[in-house]
């Protein structure tokens, strides 16, 4: 179903840790179409940010909707659920079993349904029609065979976007994605998020400054737990306050 307005929106949202203020009255819009990066020099709040905007920390204060539709008060599987996918957390996946393998189960876990021995055969054609439309989507087309421990690291990110993937998200949350890659996976997976974000909003945590600069549409830049600038990527390459604040980082 069709949004008017941005896709996931926080609004004043704030993290204390005690009496510190690790993330203080933050708003983002995350549009559809769009891949937004959230950076910032360390400690800026990012991560803290980002697992506000994932539903794994409750905000102290402020909300945070997504279609819409209230985030807060639920749980990380009931925030999933609503759409809101997170990628690249490796640890999802099944070392032992193939590439395909994995992706069907992510397929068929999003839908107990499926799961059912009783299946019927237009139950099964679309696990199968899905799972491949999700390996060539995530890139893993050619490695369906391989055992998921085999693959690189790049290859292990790939195959988590997929399980991501499988849950059908509205918008996809990625915490560094280009981390302990080559040049040349960076690049790869870097294209494959700006494709991807041409269907299913992405919003990405980097270091990688030229890696956001070339494929952002929207940074928000944060500083000491505030939005210090929330802009395109001219209008954030160009401010001395951004500059500033990586320079003195
Ligand atoms: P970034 O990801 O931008 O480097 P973080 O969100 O990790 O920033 O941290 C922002 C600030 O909040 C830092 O000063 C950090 O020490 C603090 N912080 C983060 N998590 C916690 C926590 N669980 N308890 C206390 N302080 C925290």
């Amino acid at each position: 179903d069709h949004v008017d307005g941005p896709l996931l929106v926080a609004d004043g949202i704030s993290k204390y840790f005690g009496g510190f203020k690790a993330v203080d009255e933050v708003s983002i819009a995350v549009r559809d179409r769009s891949l937004h990066a959230l950076i910032g020099p360390n400690g800026a709040g990012k991560t803290t940010a980002f697992n506000l905007l994932s539903g794994l920390y409750e905000p102290s204060s402020g909300s945070l909707t997504l279609a819409g539709a209230p985030l807060s008060g639920r749980t990380p599987e009931e925030v999933s659920a609503a759409g809101l996918g997170r990628s690249f957390q490796i640890t999802n996946l099944f070392p032992s079993l193939s590439v395909q393998e994995n992706i069907r189960l992510a397929v068929q876990a999003a839908s107990p349904r499926r799961m059912n021995p009783l299946i019927r055969a237009e139950g099964l054609e679309e696990v199968n029609d899905q799972t491949a439309q999700i390996l060539d989507y995530a890139g893993l087309a050619g490695m369906e065979t391989a055992e998921a421990a085999s693959l690189s690291y790049g290859g292990q990110r790939l195959l988590d976007l997929g399980l991501a993937l499988g849950n059908h998200p509205r918008i996809l949350l990625a915490d560094e994605p280009l981390a302990g890659l080559s040049v040349a996976e960076r690049e790869r997976i870097g294209r494959l998020l700006k494709a991807l974000s041409a269907d299913i909003p992405v919003l990405l945590v980097e270091h990688d400054i030229d890696r956001v600069f070339e494929l952002a549409d929207r940074v928000t830049v944060m500083n000491e737990g505030h939005v210090l600038l929330d802009g395109t990527v001219e209008e954030t390459r160009s401010d001395p306050r951004v500059q500033e604040v990586y320079i003195g980082s």
